[in-house]
């Protein structure tokens, strides 16, 4: 009998498609790359020629500059020699994709990242049952639980409304989770103007260009500092304890990942006010969805793969550990 997926060959530097002659993510320069989202350790530059969402080409064009771009909107499909690829959201960051191939009778769903949790900036997941379904395992330990985001976000602003003379300075990566965060503190009702780094500036007007709004939104240069007291204030993690900082007025340092429900990796960062806010589903969503897909294997790309696979063996549905490298946590959570 032949093998299933025998057409998907896994590599270290990404997932190759040998009938479309594509890659998956890869993290080397390809003729042909389709791009999940736009996560550094998804996207890189230099490939010949990209196929993403319109959305995701955005990022990759503000980012590594102008593409050889071929957009594919959610739902279409494109044929690929003999692979007809789809993308359908993966509700992880804005345009981010789960990459449908079916060819001969096959499917296969390269899910990239995702997380099944809404999230006011981008589509939400969208479960396509298939033959097997290619995972992360970013938060794959039953330990890993996250809270409710609108009670993290209360706890922040309640921080926020509880502090004289100070200001709430949140830690979050420059693509997806600082959009995030300020898109849910204006869904639980703060209008105020919210500062930020230089660093976030292009992607948050990237968002708003493409249709997320955020509301009114500051640069903190330029600002005096008792303009910033009782302010949110957003900037990327490598900032919280720099020079930089030392500019505003007594910032309660937060930060905003799904590695906060880690007290030593709160600590590494000063991090006062730590925020479980992932841009990953928790174990309990990484195995609902599994059973929700209902594939007949699962492979899995990188994070924490023994105890998925141990509990794909458990429920009977045979696993697959890939060892991709090059998929690092850093900006990506
Ligand atoms: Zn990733
Ligand atoms: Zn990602």
């Amino acid at each position: 009998m032949v093998r299933l997926g025998n057409w998907i060959e896994p590599f270290p530097e990404g997932i190759y498609v040998k009938p479309a002659d594509a890659w998956v993510d890869p993290s080397q320069p390809k003729d042909r790359a389709l791009v999940t989202h736009g996560h550094a350790d998804h996207a890189r530059g230099g490939h010949k020629a990209v196929w993403a969402t319109p959305e995701t080409l955005a990022i990759m064009d503000v980012r590594y500059g102008q593409q050889c771009a071929n957009p594919v909107v959610y739902g279409e499909t494109v044929q690929l020699g003999e692979v007809a690829v789809s993308f359908v959201p993966a509700g992880h960051v804005l345009g981010s994709a789960q990459i449908v191939l079916d060819y001969r009778g096959e499917r296969v769903v390269v899910s990239g990242d995702y997380k099944s949790r809404p999230d006011p900036t981008c589509a939400p997941f969208v479960v396509v049952p298939c033959d097997i379904f290619i995972t992360e395992a970013t938060f794959g330990l039953p330990v890993f639980r996250h809270p409710d985001t609108g009670a993290e976000i209360d706890r922040l602003l309640h921080r926020l409304h509880h502090e004289e003379g100070r200001c709430v300075l949140v830690g979050a990566y420059a693509l997806g989770k600082a959009q995030r965060v300020i898109a849910e503190l204006r869904l639980r009702g703060h209008h105020d103007p919210i500062y930020y780094h230089g660093a976030m500036e292009r992607l948050c007007t990237l968002y708003e260009t493409l249709g997320v709004p955020l509301g009114e939104l500051r640069p903190v240069a330029g600002a005096k500092k008792e303009e910033l007291v009782g302010k949110i204030i957003i900037c990327p993690p490598s900032a919280l304890n720099d020079r930089w900082s030392r500019r505003l007025p007594d910032p309660v340092t937060a930060m905003a990942s799904g590695w906060m429900r880690v007290r030593q990796r709160a600590r590494q960062r000063n991090v006062e006010l730590p925020l479980v806010i992932s841009d990953h589903g928790d174990w309990d969503a990484l195995t609902r969805t599994i059973r929700e897909v209902a594939p007949k294997e699962v492979w899995i790309t990188h994070g924490r793969e023994d105890a998925l696979m141990h509990w794909c063996m458990l429920h009977q549905v045979k696993a697959r550990e890939l060892h991709l490298v090059g998929r690092e946590e850093e900006e990506d959570d």
